[in-house]
C-alpha cells in the first residue's frame, strides 16, 4: 500500500504509511489517501463477523499498513482498544431507538467525545514509530474542546512525545478545563491562552511558519487531516455494520454528525472498501458548509463573522478541512482539478461551484451522500423527543445527526446514528432542553476540584517559543 496526495500530478510520488504518519499535509498542499481503496469481499465480511474489536481494527489496518510487522501492530491494536479505556466489551455498542433506528456510541473513550476513538492509536502509534527511529516529537496545537483534550489523554505518559496546548482562557466549559488541566503528567504542557481561540490558532501558526525552529524542536500535530485517524475511524462503520445486520445482503446508513467532514470521511472509506452502506448523511448545525454543498454544488468556506458560535460546538467550523479527499474521489482522481479548485479558486475565491458538473450528481448517486442542517431549536426538540419517546438522552451533536436522520431513513434499511459525545459535556444545553442535568459518568465525579497543571500566558510568539525549548533541554 502506497499514499498518494490528493493534489498529485504526473507520476506522483507514493508514501508509504509510516512515512505520513508524522507528517501533516503533502509537500503540495493536498491530503494523503491510499492509492487505490483495499477490497473487502463477502467472504471476508463473513470471517470478520464475530471478531472483538481491537482484532478487527487490526484486520481492516492490516489493509492500510505494510510497514510496521503484524505482530506489532495487532499489539498495538489490542493495547488501543479495551474494556478498560472504552468502557464497555464492544467498544462501540449500538443502541436500540426503535426497529431500524440505532445510535452507535463512539463517546465512552477517556474524553466521552468521538475523537479518542482514533486519537488513542494515534497516541500508541506515535510513541511506537518515534522510539522505532529513536526520534522525539513536540505537538503544539490550539483547540476550544475536544480535539485537544482527546489528544492530550492520547499522548499523556508516552515517550518521545511532549504536547503543548493552547486554549483560550476561561472560554472552555468547566467540565472541559477540569478534564484537561488535571493532568499532571510531565510531558503535557497546558497553556490558557489571554485571548480567543483565534490567537491560539495564530500562534501555531506562527510557530510552524518558523521553518527553523519547527524543525530543531520537530513540532509536529494531530489534527483532523492526519490520515491515521482517518483509517482509525473507518473500523467503527464496520462494527456499526456488522452489529446492525445478520448477513451481507443487508444495507445499513449512517448518519454523521459534521464539522471538518472527517469522520464522515471515514464512512466513505469504508463504503469504497465495499462496506454495503446504502446512504451516507451528513449533519451540520448553523454552519452549513457540508449542507450546502450537497445540496446545490457550491463549496463556499465562511468568515469569521460568518461562523456561528453554536450549542453543538464542535462543529463550529469556517470550512470542512478532510472535504477535499471526496473531491479527489469524486472528480475521478484528477489531483490537477483537485488543487485548482482547493489551491486557488478557494483560497482566492472562497468558494467553487460543481453544480453544473456532472460529477456533482455522482455524490448522491454514486457514492451515497444525502445532507440535512439542525438549529438550536432543532437540538432543544430533538433532545425532549428523544428523552420522551425512547428514555435516552443524547448530546448536542448527536442531536443534530437524530434530527437529519429522520429526513433520510429508507423502508427497510437500518439507520446508525453516530453518538459523538456524551450528553455532560455539553450540560448546559441538557438543562434548556430538559430542567435537569444529565448523568455524569462515575469516573468524572468531581473533577472540577481536582489539582490543576495550567499556565496562562499573553498571545506571545517568543515566550511560547522559549516555553517548548526550555521544555527539550
Ligand atoms: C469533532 C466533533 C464532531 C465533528 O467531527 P468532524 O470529523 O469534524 O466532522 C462532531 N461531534 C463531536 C462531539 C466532535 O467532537
Amino acid at each position: 500500500m502506497r499514499y498518494i496526495s490528493t493534489r498529485a500530478t504526473g507520476t506522483p510520488e507514493r508514501k508509504r504509511f509510516c512515512e505520513i504518519l508524522l507528517e501533516g499535509l503533502a509537500p503540495d498542499g493536498g491530503l494523503y489517501l491510499p492509492e487505490t481503496y483495499p477490497q473487502v469481499d463477502a467472504a471476508t465480511l463473513t470471517r470478520w463477523r464475530g471478531l472483538a474489536y481491537a482484532d478487527l481494527a487490526f484486520e481492516i489496518l492490516s489493509l492500510f499498513v505494510d510497514d510496521i510487522p503484524a505482530e506489532d501492530l495487532r499489539a498495538l491494536c489490542r493495547k488501543t482498544y479495551t474494556e478498560e479505556v472504552f468502557g464497555t466489551a464492544a467498544i462501540v455498542p449500538l443502541t436500540r431507538l426503535e426497529d431500524g433506528l440505532y445510535l452507535e456510541a463512539l463517546s465512552n473513550g477517556p474524553t466521552l467525545a468521538f475523537k479518542d476513538m482514533a486519537m488513542q492509536l494515534l497516541g500508541n502509534l506515535f510513541e511506537y514509530e518515534l522510539a522505532r527511529r529513536g526520534e522525539e516529537l513536540n505537538i503544539f496545537g490550539a483547540t476550544s474542546g475536544d480535539t485537544g483534550s482527546a489528544a492530550e489523554y492520547a499522548m499523556r505518559g508516552k515517550k518521545g512525545v511532549r504536547v503543548f496546548m493552547t486554549s483560550p482562557n476561561g472560554r472552555m466549559s468547566p467540565f472541559q478545563q477540569a478534564q484537561m488541566f488535571s493532568l499532571l503528567d510531565d510531558n503535557i504542557y497546558n497553556i490558557a491562552i489571554t485571548g480567543v481561540f483565534d490567537d491560539c490558532q495564530d500562534l501555531v501558526k506562527a510557530v510552524s511558519g518558523d521553518l527553523e525552529f519547527k524543525c530543531k524542536y520537530k513540532i509536529g500535530t494531530v489534527n483532523s487531516i492526519n490520515w491515521a485517524r482517518l483509517m482509525a475511524q473507518v473500523v467503527y462503520y464496520f462494527a456499526g455494520y456488522l452489529q446492525a445486520t445478520k448477513t451481507n445482503d443487508e444495507r445499513v446508513s449512517f448518519t454523521v454528525p459534521s464539522g471538518n467532514f472527517g469522520n464522515v470521511c471515514a464512512g466513505h472509506v469504508a463504503r469504497m472498501m465495499g462496506l454495503p452502506i446504502a446512504q451516507l448523511v451528513v449533519a451540520t448545525n448553523e454552519n452549513d458548509v457540508l449542507d450546502e454543498f450537497f445540496r446545490t454544488g457550491v463549496y463556499r468556506v465562511r468568515g469569521t463573522a460568518d461562523t456561528h458560535e453554536t450549542s453543538s460546538p464542535s462543529m463550529d467550523i469556517s470550512k470542512a478541512s478532510n472535504f477535499e479527499r471526496f473531491v479527489f474521489d469524486l472528480l475521478g482522481r484528477d489531483g490537477v482539478r483537485t488543487a485548482d479548485l482547493f489551491g486557488s479558486q478557494v483560497p482566492r475565491q472562497g468558494r467553487f461551484d460543481l453544480g453544473a458538473d456532472p460529477a456533482f450528481a455522482q455524490a448522491a448517486s454514486r457514492y451515497g451522500f444525502a445532507s440535512g442542517k439542525s438549529t438550536h431549536a432543532d437540538r432543544l426538540a430533538t433532545i425532549r423527543d428523544t428523552w420522551q419517546k425512547y428514555g435516552v438522552v443524547v448530546d448536542t451533536h448527536t442531536a443534530d445527526g437524530l434530527k437529519v436522520a429522520h429526513e433520510h431513513r429508507l423502508p427497510g434499511v437500518p439507520m446508525l446514528v453516530l453518538e459523538t459525545a456524551l450528553p455532560i459535556k455539553f450540560a448546559a444545553t441538557i438543562v434548556e432542553a430538559l430542567g435537569r442535568e444529565p448523568e455524569r459518568p462515575a469516573k468524572f465525579a468531581g473533577i472540577e476540584a481536582l489539582p490543576k497543571k495550567v499556565r496562562v500566558m499573553a498571545p506571545d510568539v517568543q515566550a511560547i517559543k522559549d516555553l517548548i525549548a526550555q521544555a527539550c533541554d
